[in-house]
């Protein structure tokens, strides 16, 4: 099985379409969502119908729940805030009940899926260490558990002939066949933070058992332009084009 895995969409419509079109020339067999399809971006419908078209399993984010209005939005950023209420306009009672009905955790053949972390996805924890990651990692059933939330690419792995010892790795392709467990993080298709611009996606194939993560370029000043006539904050369509 081949998989492609998608994190961060937030309701970016040309760089949906874009990992969507590597990911079938790559000859994947099943797309995955790691949640926030939705949130920041114009294109709330459009991701969302693609997503429904395409069948492609997806667990809840933080910005998914809060716009189906399961979850506070206290601790929001005031422009996250903004796309909330901006998205929950666009949606129709349909929309929000599909949000609304999203698990928090996936099991598939050979993998996880959660947004933030595995081991506590309702409270959508930042895992950015090693030690923010054991707790998930010493939970997790399967071997791999991919995750997004951070909109930063990052692989945490234990290996077989060391599972006591956690690491992490930025490297684009990871071989999984000698590892223990693997928790990692797909990166942004729709809002990049590491200064890469490009829409990520990850590609992973459980019979050879390798990883790699891919970056694809697409029309950022159209999706901007879309952003800024919506009435959207104007930040949230600057940002695309620095990848931050
Ligand atoms: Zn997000």
């Amino acid at each position: 099985m081949r998989y492609a895995i998608l994190g961060d969409i937030h309701a970016n419509l040309l760089a949906l379409e874009a990992v969507m079109t590597t990911a079938k020339a790559r000859g994947v067999d099943r797309i995955l969502s790691v949640g926030d399809v939705v949130g920041y971006g114009a294109g709330a419908r459009e991701v969302m119908d693609i997503l429904r078209d395409n069948e492609v399993p997806t667990v809840l984010g933080n910005h998914d729940a809060a716009i189906a209005g399961d979850l506070d939005t206290t601790f929001f950023n005031p422009m996250a805030k903004e796309a909330v209420q901006w998205t929950q306009g666009q949606l129709t009672e349909g929309d929000l009940d599909w949000l609304h009905e999203l698990p928090l955790l996936l099991h598939l053949d050979g993998c996880s899926v959660a947004h933030g972390s595995y081991s506590d996805p309702d409270l959508y924890k930042y895992i950015q260490s090693t030690e923010d990651a054991d707790p998930s990692l010493d939970l997790q059933p399967e071997k791999v558990c991919f995750v997004g939330h951070t909109h930063v690419p990052v692989s945490i792995l234990r290996m077989q002939d060391n599972p006591e010892r956690s690491f992490y790795t930025m490297d684009e392709q990871v071989d999984l066949s000698l590892v223990d467990k693997a928790l990692i993080n797909v990166g942004s298709v729709g809002q990049p933070r590491d200064e890469d611009p490009r829409a990520a996606l990850g590609i992973y194939d459980t019979s050879t058992q390798l990883f790699e993560l891919l970056r694809v370029e697409y029309n950022i000043k159209l999706e901007a332009k879309r952003i800024e006539a919506s009435g959207l904050p104007k930040m949230l369509a600057d940002r695309l084009f620095l990848g931050v």
